[in-house]
This record gives structure tokens, sequence and C-alpha cells, in this order.
């Protein structure tokens, strides 16, 4: 299988390095071709503007949206989302390793969607969904928290964990095509035992083993 490892975190000894890490000897170990794309190495740049264009249709209003569309046709993207989309089409599993920030994906991450999941390239003309462009294709967020698993049920202090990832399982995964894999969770990593750490990534290494024979999961429309 073809995975891309998309990797968010900003310190190389994090606990997040160490599943990005895992990650990449286990798939590699099973035979998987591998891209990844270590996102604070790269420096990669998440503001989106008019710099994500080698040209503009319309330099006088800036739309990001037309430009995509204008870009898709014409091959007018920077090249570093150049790059970045050239991977998304060649993989079978896309897979985001990330430490779970204000609810969300860290803020290079999201600036990663925002300038390489265009419109025209990467969704839209009707191609959505199950009818999405990346079709076939599966992908699997990994992440890690701060709280602790009770936090995230539905009647934890921070309401359930679904609930928190389905602006990007469905808003962005799902919209484009992708099925979605059950989220791999490592809840409080900070507040664990140096065993207790070992074995998490003991059980990383041990789905990524199988993770050819996954089914999806259905997020929906609710
Ligand atoms: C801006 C921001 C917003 C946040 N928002 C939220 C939020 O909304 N909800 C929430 O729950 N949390 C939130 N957090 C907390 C954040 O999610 C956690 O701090 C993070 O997920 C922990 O993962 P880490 O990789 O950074 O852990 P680290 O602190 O880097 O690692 C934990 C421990 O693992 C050790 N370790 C490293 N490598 C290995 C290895 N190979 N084997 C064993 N141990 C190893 C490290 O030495 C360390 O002791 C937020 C944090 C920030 C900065």
């Amino acid at each position: 299988m073809k995975v891309l490892l998309v990797y968010a975190h900003p310190e190389p000894l994090s606990f997040n390095a160490a599943m990005f890490s895992k990650a990449q000897q286990t798939l590699l170990a099973a035979g998987h071709e591998l891209q990844f794309s270590d996102l604070y190495k790269m420096d990669f740049r998440a503001v989106s503007d008019r710099e994500n264009f080698t040209k503009l249709q319309n330099p006088a209003f800036f739309k990001q949206q037309l430009e995509e569309l204008h870009a898709t046709e014409h091959g007018y993207f920077s090249a570093d989302i150049a790059a970045e989309q050239e991977k998304l089409e060649w993989c079978d599993l896309m897979i985001w390793q990330f430490p779970l920030w204000w609810f969300g994906v860290p803020g290079i991450l999201k600036g990663w969607v925002d300038r390489v999941f265009a419109m025209g390239r990467t969704y839209g003309q009707g191609r959505l969904y199950e009818n999405g462009v990346f079709k076939g294709k599966k992908a699997l967020l990994s992440l890690t928290t701060g709280g602790y698993e009770s936090d995230y049920l539905e009647d934890g202090f921070q309401g359930d964990l679904a609930g928190i990832l389905r602006p990007v399982h469905r808003g962005i995964l799902e919209f484009t095509g992708f099925t979605v894999l059950e989220p791999q969770t490592v809840y409080g990593p900070a507040r664990m035992k140096p065993e207790e750490r070992d074995t998490e990534l003991e059980r990383w290494q041990k789905r990524l083993l199988h993770i050819e024979t996954e089914e999806g999961i259905i997020v929906g429309r609710y």
C-alpha cells in the first residue's frame, strides 16, 4: 500500500515524534511504500493567500476558490502546494499524526489543508463525499491529547471525541471522498508512566501491521 504520513509537532523528542517514527518503521518493515510530510521540518507555509499561486487570474480581487479552479486548469499552484497535492493523489492511505490543540489540529496542519485541498483539484464540480475526488483512499487521524480518556466520553467534561473530530472527519476527509478509519488516540501521554507510553507505541505498531484490511467508519451527515 502507498502511505502518506503527515506529521505536525514542533518537538523532535515529543511523544508525537515517537508515534510518527513508529509508523514509519512499522509500515516500511511491512513492505508498504511511504512518503511523508513533516510540516515543521519543512517549515511549511500555513498562511493561505495569493502566494498559493504562481499566476493569478484576477490580481485586482483575490478570490481563493476561483484562483484554485484556474490554477488546476493551468498548473499555477506554487511548488510547495503542487508537491503536496501529488502526494495526496499518490497515496492509498493518509495518516495524520498530531497533538489535539484547541479541539482541533495545530495551525500548521490546518494551513496545509487550507492551501493543498484546492477546489477543482481536490473537490468540486459535483465531486464530493461518495463521489469525491479521493474515493477509494483511506484516511486515519492519529492524535494525542492533554486530557484523560474519561474527559472525552459523551458524559465527560470535555464532551465526546467523535464530536470534536467531526469537522475534520466529515468536513475535510469525507467531503473529499476519503473513507475514514477509526482514529488512533493516545490520551494524556505526558501523564503516563514510561511503560504505559511503551504500551501505546506497541498498540500503534500492532494496528499498523494489519491496517490494510481495516474497514472504514461512516461519519455521515449527523
Ligand atoms: C496550543 C495548545 C492547545 C492544546 N489544546 C488541547 C485541547 O484542546 N485538548 C487537550 O486535551 N489538550 C490540549 N493541549 C495539550 C496537548 O494536546 C498535549 O500536550 C499533547 O497532545 C501531548 O502530546 P506530546 O507529543 O506533545 O507529548 P510530550 O509532552 O512531548 O510527550 C509526553 C512524554 O512522552 C515522552 N516520550 C517521548 N518519546 C518517547 C518514546 N519514544 N517512548 C516513550 N516516551 C516518550 C516525552 O519525553 C514526554 O515525557 C494543547 C496544547 C497546546 C500547546
